[in-house]
């Protein structure tokens, strides 16, 4: 053991740490596959270049430009009037939700979560000396009232809903915010970084954060985006809240590049978002052919599939990689996630998981 005079509680914790290797597929961080256009990149060179020269100085610490950038596409997407006011990025919404926790957890505070859901949820909670608990979902991974009333019953400050959740790519009933929002003091945080990837038809949260002060919604650039290097997410919620968030974060946390470049992504927004749709069609696709194939396949919202079900799945997950073909051990005991590659790479999972010889 470290003789280090860490926290005791950290002691011989290891440090997040999904695997990035060079292989054909990579198929398990819920990445986009495509990578961005030369055009796009021209854009994003050029913003650099414009920012390179005032590096000298701190960036604008309160992002207002990116924000306005952020809150357009917002208003688009959700139907809002929100401004740069209702927006809050930081570097990638893992950073929103610690600055998140930092200003609502703390030593004796209660979150829950409902499982099987997002596996940093409990690392905010730890980092801020936040208690968590989880309430479980139905067997078919859905939350209904009685679910939400089973969180209620623990007397929670925060309740943190994933929506489309990963790893199940469940899509939450948009009822079901309000009826939390009703019966709940606390904050609400709903966790929308797959939420372009939602049937046109589909609810998101954003448009309850005005009249609800306890509502905070979740986004990123790091999935539909295709921006999950540029490390950018952020927050959507109610003036009073954003403005409250900004006490906790560090000064100048969102350097002069990073906002030059999400700026230029923002501008070409809907070329990035492009792709989305082919990459539904790919889901779905999968989708099918893992049922035809035998499998159980949780009904995915978002840009991965959850199936199962397999006596050894870390033995499937090794077959599977010796092909060239890298997924995630994630879920539920027996239980896989494969996010959707491009078709070349979808067609390469299939043909490794084809020629598996599956015990079960
Ligand atoms: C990928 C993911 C995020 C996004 O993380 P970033 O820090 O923005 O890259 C947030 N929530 C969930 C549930 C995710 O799967």
């Amino acid at each position: 053991m470290t003789d280090l005079p860490i926290r005791k509680d950290l002691i011989g914790l290891k440090p997040y740490g999904a695997p990035q290797l060079d292989v054909a597929a990579r198929l398990n961080v819920n990445e986009n596959p495509f990578p961005l256009s030369p055009k796009i990149v021209k854009a994003m060179a050029n913003a650099v270049e414009q920012v390179a020269g005032k590096l000298n100085r701190y960036p604008d610490r309160d992002a207002v430009k990116l924000r306005t950038e952020l809150a357009k596409f917002v208003n688009a997407d959700a139907k809002t009037n929100l401004t740069f006011e209702n927006i809050w990025p930081a570097n990638g919404s893992n950073e929103v939700m610690h600055q998140i926790f930092q200003l609502f957890g703390g030593p004796g505070k209660l979150a829950v979560g409902f499982a099987p859901t997002y596996s940093m949820y409990p690392d905010y909670c730890r980092d801020t000396f936040t208690e968590y608990k989880t309430v479980n979902r139905n067997e078919d991974f859905t939350i209904d009232q009685s679910v939400i009333d089973g969180a209620l019953a623990l007397n929670p400050d925060i309740i943190l809903l994933a929506s489309p959740n990963n790893p199940t790519g469940t899509i939450l009933d948009d009822h079901l915010v309000t009826y939390l929002l009703g019966k709940f003091n606390g904050m609400v945080i709903v966790d929308e970084a797959y939420a372009e990837f939602r049937q046109p038809e589909m609810p998101t949260s954003i448009p309850l954060v005005n009249s609800n002060r306890h509502l905070i919604v979740t986004r990123t650039m790091s999935k539909a985006f295709s921006c999950a290097g540029l490390r950018l997410g952020y927050a959507v919620a109610n003036a009073e809240v954003i403005a409250a968030l900004q006490i906790v974060r560090l000064p100048y946390h969102l350097s002069g590049v990073t906002q030059a470049v999400a700026i230029a992504a923002l501008e070409h927004s809907e070329e990035l978002l492009g792709q989305v749709e082919l990459l539904r069609q790919e889901r779905n696709k999968l989708a099918s052919w893992l049922a035809d194939e035998g499998f159980i396949v949780a009904p995915s919202g978002a840009n991965f599939i959850l199936f199962g079900i397999f006596t050894d799945r870390d033995q499937v997950f090794q077959g599977l990689l010796d092909q060239g073909v890298l997924i995630r051990q994630t879920g539920p005991a027996g239980w896989l996630r494969v996010s959707i590659g491009t078709p070349q790479e979808n067609e390469l999972f299939r043909k490794a998981l084809s020629s598996l010889e599956l015990t079960n």
